[in-house]
C-alpha cells in the first residue's frame, strides 16, 4: 500500500518580533503534527499567514500577502489558506468577507491548535462544520455577518470556512519548543503578553488582551532552552516589558527578572526592548549599569514630547519626566544606545507641537529612531478625538522628521569612524559583498549594522573590529587584533 504523502505547510510571518515568536511556535506545532514545513507557499498544501493588524500600513501589507496566496491558490499552486494572528483576532470576520479564498481564520488563542485546523481543511473526509465555528460567543451582529459570509460561500464553493476566534487565554503563552526563524545566534524571548496601559491611540490591548507576565521560572527555562539551541543573544520583548510582574502580585518585577537572567541564563548578550518611560525604575537602570550580559542598550518608545499630546495619549509622563529619565540613563550607563519611536500627526498636534518634537530630536540625539504616521484605529479613544490632523499634513511631518533623522544618523555613523568595538556577525548584508554584524548598541532587524567584507567571518562569530568608514546609516569595519574600547 502506498504511503500517504506528508502534507506540506508553508508559513508566512508578518509583523513584529512578538508575532515572530508565535510564528516559530506555529512552525514547531505543524512540524510535530507531521507536516513538512517550508517558507514557500508555492506548491504547499496549506499556507498559514501569521498576520499583523497594528496600524493601517500593517493591515494593507497583510491584505496584500493574503491576495498573493489567493492568486497562487487560483492558479492551482496552493491548496488551502489559513489566516492566523493579530488580524484574525481583530478582524477575522472582515478577513473572510474581503478574501473569498481564505479557508480558515484562527485567532491568537488557537496558535497551538493550527495543525488541527490545517488537517480539518485539508482532509476531504473531515466533516467541516456545517456552519463556521465561532469559539467565542458571537455578537448578534457577528452572527448576521458570519451567516451572510457562509451563505455566500455555500452558494459559490461548497465547504464553509472554519473560524476560530476565542477569548484571550488567561495566561501568557508558553513559547518553549520553537522552530526558530532568526539566525541561530539570537532569539526573541517574550516575557509578557498583552498590555494594561491603554494608550489612547493603540489597538493592541484590544487585540492581544490584558497584561499577562510569564512565570519567572518559565522565562528562565525558555532562556536556557534558547541558549542550548545556540542563541548567544536574547532579545527581551513584550508589549511593555517594564510592566513585567505587575499582574502577578508576588514581588517579581523587571529588575528582579534581569538580575536572575544575568545570573542563570548563560546568554552572552541580553537586550531590553519595548519599555515604557513612565514605568522605568531606578532598579532597572541599575541592572543596565551592571553591564554584560545586559548590553548598554534600551528601546524606549516615547511617542511624543509635547506635554499636551503626551497627556492626550495617556502616556503618564511629561517632557520633563522624559528628560530626567534620559539623563539618569546616560549618567548611570555611559555610552548607552537609546532607541525610540515617535508618532507624528496625532490628533491635536499643532505645527508648534510638531516643531517642539523636531527640536527635541535634534537636541537629544538618539541612537536610533523610528517614526510612525498616526493611524486612527477603530475602537481607540484617539480615533474619536476632535482636531484630527489631515492625512497629507501627517505625511508631510513624517517626511520632514525622517529627513532630519537621516541627516543625524549619517552624522552619527561618521562619528563612529576609528572606534574599536566587539561585534557579532548576523549573516549576509543588504549591501552586496558585505556581511552584516552588530555591536551591543544595535538591535537585530531594526537598527543599522556594521558591514564587514564577506569571508571575514561566519554568522554568530564575535570579533573585534575597527570602524573604517560610514556608509549611510551603516558603518564599514575591518577585523583587528587587540581589545575593544572599554
Ligand atoms: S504601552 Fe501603550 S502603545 Fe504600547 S502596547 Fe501598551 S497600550 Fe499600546
Amino acid at each position: 500500500m502506498a504511503e500517504a504523502r506528508q502534507p506540506i505547510a508553508a508559513l508566512v510571518s508578518l509583523g513584529c518580533p512578538k508575532n515572530l515568536v508565535d510564528s516559530e511556535r506555529m512552525l514547531a506545532g505543524l512540524a510535530l503534527a507531521g507536516f513538512a514545513v517550508t517558507d514557500s507557499p508555492d506548491g504547499a498544501d496549506v499556507a498559514v499567514v501569521n498576520t499583523c493588524a497594528f496600524i493601517d500600513l500593517a493591515r494593507a501589507e497583510t491584505d496584500e500577502a493574503i491576495e498573493e496566496l489567493e492568486a497562487l491558490k487560483r492558479a492551482g499552486r496552493l491548496g488551502r489558506i489559513v489566516v492566523a494572528g493579530c488580524m484574525a483576532q481583530r478582524d477575522g470576520r472582515a478577513v473572510l468577507a474581503r478574501h473569498a479564498g481564505v479557508d480558515a481564520v484562527a485567532g491568537l488563542a488557537d496558535r497551538d491548535a493550527l495543525a488541527d485546523v490545517c488537517r480539518a481543511i485539508l482532509s476531504p473526509t473531515a466533516p467541516l462544520d456545517p456552519s463556521a465555528r465561532w469559539v467565542s460567543a458571537p455578537t448578534a451582529q457577528e452572527m448576521a455577518h458570519g451567516a451572510a459570509v457562509q451563505e455566500n460561500r455555500r452558494a459559490k464553493r461548497g465547504p464553509v470556512p472554519i473560524v476560530q476566534v476565542g477569548p484571550f487565554p488567561a495566561d501568557a503563552p508558553d513559547d518553549r519548543e520553537r522552530l526558530r526563524l532568526t539566525p541561530r545566534h539570537y532569539a526573541y524571548l517574550r516575557i509578557t503578553e498583552g498590555c494594561d496601559n491603554r494608550c489612547a491611540y493603540c489597538a493592541i490591548p484590544a487585540i492581544r488582551g490584558p497584561l499577562r507576565s510569564k512565570p519567572p521560572d518559565a522565562v528562565l527555562a525558555e532562556a536556557q532552552e534558547l541558549v542550548a539551541d545556540g542563541a548567544r543573544e536574547l532579545v527581551l520583548v513584550g508589549q511593555d516589558t517594564t510592566a513585567f510582574g505587575r499582574d502577578r502580585g508576588d514581588g517579581w518585577n523587571l529588575a528582579r527578572l534581569l538580575a536572575r537572567l544575568r545570573r542563570e541564563s548563560v546568554a552572552a548578550w541580553i537586550r531590553l526592548m519595548y519599555t515604557h518611560p513612565a514605568s522605568f525604575t531606578d532598579d532597572v537602570i541599575q541592572e543596565l549599569a551592571r553591564g554584560l550580559p545586559i548590553v548598554p542598550y534600551v528601546d524606549l518608545p516615547l511617542q511624543h514630547v509635547n506635554d499636551a499630546i503626551l497627556a492626550s495619549m495617556g502616556r503618564r509622563i511629561t517632557r520633563a519626566g522624559v528628560e530626567r529619565l534620559l539623563g539618569r540613563l546616560r549618567e548611570a550607563v555611559p555610552g548607552i544606545a537609546i532607541r525610540t519611536t515617535f508618532i507624528v500627526g496625532y490628533p491635536g498636534e499643532t505645527g508648534e507641537a510638531f516643531e517642539e518634537l523636531a527640536d527635541f530630536v535634534e537636541k537629544v540625539r538618539f541612537d536610533h529612531v523610528g517614526v510612525f504616521v498616526y493611524s486612527p484605529e477603530a475602537g481607540t479613544r484617539a480615533a474619536g478625538l476632535p482636531d484630527q490632523v489631515p492625512p497629507e499634513v501627517r505625511r508631510r511631518r513624517w517626511d520632514r522628521l525622517m529627513r532630519l533623522l537621516e541627516r543625524l544618523a549619517h552624522e552619527a555613523a561618521r562619528r563612529m569612524v576609528g572606534r574599536r568595538l566587539t561585534v557579532r556577525v548576523d549573516g549576509p548584508a543588504h549591501a552586496a559583498g558585505y556581511l552584516a554584524a552588530r555591536h551591543g548598541g544595535q538591535a537585530p532587524e531594526v537598527d543599522p549594522v556594521v558591514l564587514l567584507a564577506r569571508g571575514a567571518a561566519k554568522p554568530g562569530d564575535e570579533l573585534t573590529v575597527r570602524i573604517v568608514a560610514a556608509k549611510g546609516y551603516d558603518t564599514v569595519a575591518a577585523a583587528t587584533d587587540g581589545d575593544p574600547e572599554a
